[in-house]
C-alpha cells in the first residue's frame, strides 16, 4: 500500500464556498516521508479556502491508513462524528480485520493494526510506536496514573498525551523541572478547553520494570484488558469506574503512582 491522495468536495467553514481539495487517503512513511513530517507537526490535509476575501485556513478531519513498513507501524484512523460513533468504528474495523485475517496465510506473521479515533491519539501512537514502546503498557501507565489521582487526574475532564520531546519544547512550568527528558512524559490537556496544562514524569526504569512483568506471567492480563483494535486507558478506566470495577487489585502499588 503506497501513499495515495483524492480529490473531496468541501465547503468552507467560515464563508462557505465549496471546493475541491486534495487530501490524503493513505500516508506511506517510507514512500513519502514529507506527508509523516506533515502529520507529526498537524500540517497534513489543511486546505485555505480559495475566496481571496475569506482566506480561511483549516484541517480536514477524514479517515486515513497511516504505514510505516520499515518500523512495522499500521495504524487506522477514523474520527468519531455525529453520523458514526466509536461503537459503529470499532465493530466495522474489527470485522474488516477478520475478513482481512482470513486472507492471510498460517505461516505470515499478520501486522498489528491500530485503530485510533482522534487526530491527537493518532499521533501520539506513532510517536509511542517510533520510540520503540509497548503501547499497551503505555495505556496502562494512564490507567494507573487515573486510577491513583481521581482528585489531581479527573479521566472525564484530562487527557493524558504521550510526549516524545524533550523538556525544551515543553511547555513552561515547575513540573517540567521533575521530569528528566529520558523518563516518558505525559501532557495533561483539558478535555473541554485543549488546554495543555502540565508534563507529568514517569520513570523510564519503571517502564522497563513493567515491561519485563508483563512479557512474562502477565502477558495474557495485558492483552486482556487491552484486546485491541482500540488500546486507549482513559477510556478502559472510565468503563470500569462506570461499571464499578476500579477497585479489582491489578497487583500494582497505587502510592508511586501519585502526583505530588
Ligand atoms: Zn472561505
Amino acid at each position: 500500500m503506497s501513499t495515495r491522495q483524492s480529490s473531496y468536495p468541501i465547503a468552507c467553514p467560515r464563508c462557505g464556498r465549496e471546493f475541491d481539495a486534495t487530501l490524503y487517503d493513505v500516508v506511506d512513511a517510507s514512500d513519502t516521508p514529507e506527508a509523516r513530517e506533515e502529520l507529526l507537526s498537524r500540517r497534513l490535509n489543511r486546505v485555505a479556502c480559495p475566496s481571496g476575501e475569506c482566506g480561511a485556513a483549516f484541517a480536514v478531519d477524514k479517515p486515513l491508513v497511516y504505514r510505516d513498513p520499515a518500523r512495522g507501524i499500521f495504524l487506522h484512523y477514523e474520527p468519531v462524528t455525529e453520523r458514526r460513533g466509536f461503537d459503529a468504528i470499532v465493530k466495522d474495523f474489527s470485522a474488516a480485520t477478520a475478513r482481512l485475517a482470513e486472507l492471510i496465510p498460517g505461516d505470515v506473521v499478520a501486522p498489528t493494526l491500530h485503530l485510533v479515533t482522534n487526530a491527537s491519539e493518532m499521533m501520539e501512537r506513532i510517536f509511542v510506536l517510533e520510540s520503540g514502546l509497548d503501547p499497551r503498557i503505555v495505556e496502562q501507565i494512564k490507567y494507573m496514573m487515573y486510577k491513583a489521582n481521581p482528585e489531581d487526574l479527573p479521566a472525564r475532564e484530562k487527557l493524558l498525551l504521550f510526549d516524545p520531546a524533550g523538556a525544551a519544547e515543553a511547555p513552561a512550568g515547575d513540573a517540567v523541572e521533575e521530569a528528566p527528558v529520558a523518563d516518558l512524559r505525559f501532557i495533561v490537556q483539558d478535555v473541554k478547553t485543549g488546554k495543555l496544562e502540565r508534563v507529568l514524569g514517569f520513570a523510564r526504569e519503571n517502564y522497563d520494570a513493567l515491561a519485563s512483568v508483563y512479557a512474562g506471567d502477565m502477558a495474557e492480563v495485558l492483552e486482556e484488558w487491552f484486546p485491541g483494535p482500540c488500546i486507549n486507558g482513559r477510556l478502559r478506566f472510565l468503563q470500569d469506574e462506570a461499571n464499578g470495577e476500579l477497585d479489582g487489585d491489578d497487583g500494582f502499588d497505587d502510592e508511586g503512582m501519585r502526583l505530588e
